[in-house]
């Protein structure tokens, strides 16, 4: 048997001719598919994006996640789970990220220029191959004057991932960019497998708790531990922390006790079209106004 299997793999590499195997022909026809779709979406700029509010805990809204979303011909709405991965290894994702960058900061401007957003931030997540991409930060530059950005308005999220392989090159980039004024943010925190001491040469200003430790919260005293380690590495090292995936009031009052003040989550609003994101962050913050006077005219 496995001398057969080891023929077969010898017979495939010297001749090039795979063996017939239903499921393989079935996931390669559906890769070229998936391809053929996703180039369509780029040329049809089927891409929108989506914004999830940023709350702080005294300040309301101060803030909004910008996530991708595809929406192809009538056919609903796809996630970046499902199509992040293949722009990546197609190097579309270069040119959607550019896409994305620059309906980010077009938002960015139209809020600055409405005073009841004039004060939001705007997150936007960037892969490792667009980072490393020749002109990236010339690109990112251009954006700002094009629309007059305050620099410090735009926050680039980052995974570790994104520095593994080529901690050099990501600093530098990062470090041209953050000279300018631009933010930088550590994604998805604590789930990545690299040293700390890497914190120390990335010009960062935000650590993101990931999901995964916010999730079991309320039960889990690891997660609580990790999540309170994450808050106090951060309060030292001088960097904003947020927390992710937060769904309940319950998990918000947990990690407003364990010194976390920024919250992203269902339970606030999921990521949703500007209209609907403008709508939230107005009523949601006016709401805030009407109770910090109340409590003035209680005193
Ligand atoms: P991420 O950057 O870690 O974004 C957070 C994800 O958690 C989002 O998923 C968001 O919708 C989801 N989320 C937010 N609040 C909650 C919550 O309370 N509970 C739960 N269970 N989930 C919550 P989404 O939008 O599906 O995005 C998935 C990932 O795709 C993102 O993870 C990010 O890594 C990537 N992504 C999204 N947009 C872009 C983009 O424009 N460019 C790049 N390169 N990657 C993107
Ligand atoms: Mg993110
Ligand atoms: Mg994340
Ligand atoms: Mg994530």
């Amino acid at each position: 048997q496995a001398e057969l299997a080891m023929y077969k793999v010898k017979e495939s590499g010297r001749n090039n001719i795979s063996f017939y195997d239903p499921q393989m022909q079935i996931e390669i026809l559906q890769r070229k598919q998936m391809e053929n779709d996703l180039e369509r979406a780029v040329v049809n700029d089927e891409f929108i994006l989506f914004y999830q509010p940023q709350v702080s805990y005294n300040n309301g809204v101060v803030g909004a996640e910008a996530l991708l979303r595809w929406f192809p011909l009538e056919q609903g709405i796809i996630y970046p789970n499902e199509f992040i991965p293949q722009l990546e290894e197609t190097g579309l994702i270069i040119l959607v990220g550019e896409k994305v960058l620059y309906d980010g900061c077009k938002k960015l401007q139209q809020w600055a220029n409405t005073p009841e957003f004039s004060q939001l931030t705007l997150s936007v997540n960037v892969s490792s191959a667009q980072l490393l991409h020749e002109g990236f930060s010339s690109y990112v530059t251009q954006l700002i004057n094009q629309f007059k950005i305050k620099p410090g308005k735009l926050k680039l999220e980052i995974t570790e991932s994104t520095f593994i392989e080529n901690i050099d090159a990501t600093v530098a980039v990062m470090n041209e960019l953050a000279n300018v004024g631009v933010q930088f943010s550590l994604d998805d925190f604590g789930t990545g497998f690299s040293s700390l001491s890497y914190l120390k040469s990335l010009p960062l200003t935000e650590l993101k708790i990931d999901k995964s430790f916010i999730k079991d919260l309320l039960e889990d005293k690891s997660d609580m531990a990790i999540s309170k380690t994450i808050v106090s590495l951060a309060n030292s090292l001088g960097l904003d922390v947020i927390a992710e995936g937060v769904e309940c009031i319950e998990q918000l009052q947990l990690l407003h006790q364990l010194g976390c003040n920024n919250y992203q989550g269902y339970y606030y609003n999921r990521a949703s079209d500007a209209d609907e994101f403008e709508t939230f962050t107005r009523n949601y913050n006016k709401q805030l106004l009407c109770q910090v006077s109340e409590d003035d005219g209680g005193d």
